[in-house]
């Protein structure tokens, strides 16, 4: 059995293989599965704690308690954060939080919603 990744574009989970291509029938985007290609470069592959793919706009919850440097603050498990932003480095989350303000999280500690 093949898993076939979700759709870099609208995240469906409903893509299909045609021939070397990989088709979303939600959205019509076709993309390959090899390496090196444009599309596959300009779509970074941020996973939440499950494997599901994150994208910038999306809604998760903390799954565990983190504790926020440099203050005696910890972001509850469970702690719903909207609309994240996907960026480049160790925390590759970038979001804000109510009661604490803009925060970077680690993709591996949140579910998405
Ligand atoms: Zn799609």
């Amino acid at each position: 059995m093949s898993i076939l990744p979700n759709c870099p574009k609208c995240n469906s989970e409903y893509t299909y293989e045609d021939g070397r291509l990989l088709v979303c029938p939600e959205c019509a985007h076709e993309w390959s599965l090899e390496s090196g290609t444009e599309d596959i470069e300009a779509n970074k592959n941020i996973k939440d704690a499950n494997g599901n793919v994150l994208n910038d706009g999306d809604s998760v919850t903390v799954i565990k308690d983190l504790k926020v440097k440099g203050t005696s603050l910890v972001i509850k498990m469970g702690t719903k954060v909207k609309n994240i932003r996907l960026i480049d480095g160790d925390h590759d989350i970038d979001c804000k939080i109510d009661g604490f303000g803009a925060m970077k999280l680690k993709s591996e500690f949140v579910k998405k919603i």
